[in-house]
């Protein structure tokens, strides 16, 4: 026996090789410590083991009948196994034939052939499907019935369906979806949906991940369909880019074409993807992406223009428009959606080479009260824990957040855990899917967060749960908090909430009682006049219970965009230059102005709503997008489009034409994130280095390129000829948070990323924040009295709107609405109601309604659903031809200046009625 208590590792003997790992673990996980691979098919690590398939037979010595499951048979101290005796191999090959006898030799016209485990396998031990009597399979055999293609996304043959089972558990285990199962018995069994209805008719979401997941050909890809088998393209891996969590995927690459993608081993999915991520990518072929610059020309009309031409514009006009009405008449809007390398050079170009500090992005629409809010009271606006650590979590208050439609990923590993045993608590004014599955579901008004929380604090300090101990040692300011909390008992919260107050007790006490409990929160909380509060109100419940500052625990803000949070860190915004240092602190100044041999405004610039507000009035007469798309993001569009045709010049650095490319004077085609290198960071604050699949169509450039071309053109040189990794040596250089990141390193240890704070080069990064210390010293409690929305219903408004994101669509629909399989399958905006807000409009499921707000009216169509309260409705904001945006409110939070898309006041109309529907 040599089991210690002092390590609980234990050793066995696997191949006369002497093993060492620790308790619990599996034969198959010792087999794999050491280096011994075993055949498996049902086996996959997210996965509980089933030992169904049996392909992963070893040798025990001792064990009855010889042979075991090494992926369900625990390690034992002193176990002799082995994996590769003749035995063994005739029992796999017994398997492999049993299988084959029921499975289409078709590999020479199968798209899996040559990435087949099947295949593989039976190669490697000798079996060929013909040596049990009677059994072939008939060749080329085809049963239409087991055929099921009549989704955007896939294809399912259950005639090449091993039932290993591993695709209904993933659905089951890790998605928590359900969406397939085992029917029937013996020979007949098959996986299927429930009722055996086609796949497009189930609950089945079309993450792919069963793709991925499975051994054979049994589920394929619709999109490079016949294009090419594994070992006739080349697999490159890159980042996904659309939401924050920042999964690794392949592009797929034949010709110097894109013809298909699928999931990667990434150090933040771990190879699972979301239907975006998996089947999204097709748009990069699209014949309408920008490839040559285009001016507007004196008939109004854009055309086409070189390089030369059109830089040379753009930069006498700036020139002009800064000398005649100083830098600050010019703003820019640099993009959460291209590369960290790329947001340093564009407010490097704002700053040094026009002036100005008007730099703003899409993250003022999104996350502005996080960064500040967090700021405030730990001393750093970011995620504070990493998504796997989430395995480990006893319990998670989710608020806010449609974390399985707007962060599949990170939903999945939150998933496991709540299958596991964790508690889930999910605050949402909708009934989404979190909110189905949860242990305790709290529908509050929206914009009622602040008084939910401070009603959830008082019940959690009045019953003795919070950790005195920690406020004691970690924090400051408690006792103001703890006299504001005195107002909000839970019936008053309920009052305002209309939570009831026993669920707000219940929701308090079991979030405080879990030994980690990590909040996950997005912009539910962050999109409010109140955001800042609100994202206060989360820090006071987190640092009263002592859960942030340790594994697994935390405030979690997800960011909606796959760089929104590196283009903060970069200096996107108007008061700070990259890692949040200062633009009025004048050691933080001195220190660019140095590097970059230029003079820099001390005073912060204007955010995105006042950029457009002044451009409106006449101060701001220029403004530079680089790929972003406010005439569909931001609130109120008819005045941002008011704006936006009052300024003297815009200029539009984007893929696509866009609904704000159309208004531009000058056009200039960009390189998509596949075409171009860099670095992307995601929500968990993983910086990963990613490069070119293909070239960029015609005349694009990477963005950073024609920026650095601009800023020359400008009299500011900003010359870079090692390219993006000589960008982020500077980034390193003047970045304490970045100050050990390079290229060189992101590039090592299979591309792992680094997590900031990396301030030297031997640092390892940082999974988790505030350990022992926060970022500021003590952690700040702030007294929140709850403010009710700007825009509450009233008699010619009565209902309430509030917006966001879908699953199938991502921000402006610019990429996903061009990419067949996500556009086919949503390919419309609508918005969600209660029946009897419907009966009251006179509508019913599917009929068009006319939406007003003070801003104006746009018609859509109506899904009548149970899962929302009467009196409040939602609609998602992709669509530009029904945009949510032309209904929102542009009020601001007064420090973050974030305006309150989440809720605004409307009425609903059959359309048609008001007349001119
Ligand atoms: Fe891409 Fe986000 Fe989906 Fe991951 S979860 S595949 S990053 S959209």
């Amino acid at each position: 026996m040599t089991t210690t208590a002092a390590t609980n590792m234990l050793k066995l003997t696997i191949n006369d090789q002497t093993v060492e790992v620790a308790g619990g673990a599996t034969v198959l996980e010792a087999a794999l410590a050491a280096g011994i691979a075993i055949p498996t098919l049902c086996h996959h690590p997210l996965l509980e083991p089933s030992g169904g398939c049996r392909m992963c037979l070893v040798e025990v010595d001792g064990a009855r009948g010889g042979l075991i499951t090494a992926c369900s048979t625990p390690a034992v101290a002193g176990m002799v196994v082995r994996t590769n005796t003749e035995r063994v191999r005739t029992a796999r090959r017994d398997v492999l034939e049993l299988l084959l006898a029921e499975h289409p030799l078709d590999c020479l016209t199968c798209e899996r052939t040559g990435s087949c485990d099947l295949q593989d396998y039976a190669y490697e031990y000798g079996a060929d499907g013909k040596t049990i009597a009677g059994a072939a399979y008939p060749p080329a055999a085809v049963r239409p019935d087991m055929v099921d293609g009549t989704n955007h996304f896939f294809v399912r043959d259950l005639d090449k369906c091993i039932l290993c089972g591993r695709c209904v558990k993933i659905c089951a285990e890790v998605m928590g979806y359900g969406a397939i199962d085992f029917v029937s018995r013996g020979a007949q069994t098959k996986v299927t949906t429930s009722f055996d209805v086609p796949i497009e008719q189930s609950s089945c979401v079309f993450c792919g991940n069963c793709i991925t997941i499975c051994p054979t050909g049994a589920l394929q890809p619709k999109q490079g369909a016949r294009q090419g088998r594994s070992f006739q393209y080349d697999k490159v891996r890159t980042v996904c880019p659309y939401c924050g969590v920042g999964c690794s995927i392949n592009l797929h690459v034949r010709d110097g074409r894109v013809i298909g993608s699928s999931a990667a081993e990434g150090p933040s999915n771990r190879k699972l993807l979301c239907v975006k991520g998996h089947f999204g990518h097709d748009w990069i072929q699209s014949p309408e992406r920008l490839s040559t610059p285009l001016i507007r020309g004196e008939d109004g009309e854009l055309r086409e223009a070189s390089w030369d031409e059109a830089l040379d514009l753009v930069a006498r006009r700036l020139v002009e428009i800064r000398d005649q009405h100083g830098p600050d008449a010019i703003g820019g809007l640099c993009s959460a959606k291209v590369t960290n390398e790329e947001n340093y050079v564009f407010q490097r170009f704002m700053r040094a080479a026009l002036g100005t500090n008007n730099v703003d992005h899409c993250a003022r629409l999104c996350h502005a009260s996080t960064v500040a809010g967090l700021a405030l009271s730990f001393g750093s606006g970011a995620m504070t824990n990493s998504y796997w650590e989430f395995e480990d979590s006893d319990a998670f208050f989710i608020i806010g957040s449609n974390t399985t439609e707007t962060h599949p990923v990170i939903a999945a590993v939150v998933e496991r855990a709540r299958q596991r045993g964790a508690t889930m608590i999910v605050a949402d004014p909708r009934e989404i899917e979190f909110a189905a599955r949860a242990d305790i579901w709290l529908q509050q008004a929206p914009g009622s967060d602040v008084a939910l929380l401070n009603g959830m604090m008082h019940v959690i300090l009045a019953e003795g749960l919070a950790d005195q101990e920690f406020i004691a040692a970690r924090t400051e300011g408690f006792s103001e908090l703890e006299a504001k909390l005195a107002e909000y008992p839970p019936e008053r919260a309920a009052e305002i909430s209309g939570v009831p107050a026993e669920d707000i007790r219940r929701a308090a006490r079991a979030y405080a009682a879990a030994g980690s409990a990590a909040i996950l929160y997005s912009m539910g909380i962050t999109q409010h006049t109140t955001g800042v509060d609100n994202v206060r109100s989360i820090a006071n419940l987190a640092m009263m219970t002592g859960n942030v500052g340790k594994y697994a625990a935390g405030v979690n803000p997800l960011r909606g965009q796959n760089n929104v949070q590196g283009s903060c860190d970069m200096g996107g915004l108007p008061g700070n230059f990259p890692g949040y240092q200062l633009v009025g602190n004048d050691d933080h100044r001195a220190k660019f102005e140095a590097a970059w041999e230029a003079e820099l405004s001390p005073t912060p610039g204007l955010t995105v709503i006042e950029l457009l507000n002044a451009a409106e009035a006449g101060q701001v007469k220029a403004v530079y997008i680089m790929g972003e798309n406010p005439m569909v993001s931001d609130p109120d569009l008819t005045h941002v489009e008011e704006a936006l045709r009052s300024l003297d010049f815009l200029v539009v650095q984007d893929i696509f034409m866009t609904e704000t490319s159309a208004l531009a004077d000058v056009v200039l085609p960009s390189a998509s994130y596949a075409e171009k290198d860099g670095t992307f960071t995601n929500s968990e604050r993983r910086i990963q280095l990613f490069g070119p699949a293909v070239a960029a169509p015609g005349q694009a450039r990477a963005d950073w390129e024609i920026i650095c071309d601009l800023a020359g053109r400008v009299g500011h040189e900003m010359n870079y000829p090692g390219g993006t990794a000589e960008i982020m040596d500077e980034i390193a250089r003047l970045t304490p948070l970045y100050g050990g990141v390079s290229h060189a390193r992101l590039a090592e240890h299979d591309r792992r990323g680094l997590q900031w704070p990396c301030p030297d080069a031997k640092h390892p990064g940082t999974p988790f924040l505030h350990a022992g210390k926060f970022s500021r010293g003590l952690g700040q409690f702030a007294a929140v009295e709850y403010r009710p929305p700007a825009e509450v219903p009233d008699d010619e408004y009565p209902v309430v709107l509030t917006t966001g994101r879908i699953l199938y669509h991502f921000h402006t629909g610019t990429m996903t609405r061009r990419s067949a399989g996500l556009g086919a399958h949503v390919p419309e905006g609508y918005i969600e109601l209660n029946a009897r807000d419907a009966a009251d409009a006179g509508v019913g499921d599917g009929d068009m309604v006319k939406v007003t707000s003070r801003r104006g009216s746009i018609t859509t169509r109506a899904r009548v659903i149970e899962g929302i309260a009467p009196g409040v409705t939602f609609m998602p904001f992709h669509f530009a031809e029904a945009a949510a945006n032309v209904l929102t409110n542009s009020a601001l939070d007064p420090t973050a200046k974030i305006p309150e898309l989440k809720v605004c006041a409307v009425r609903l109309e059959a359309a048609g009625a008001g007349g001119d529907a």
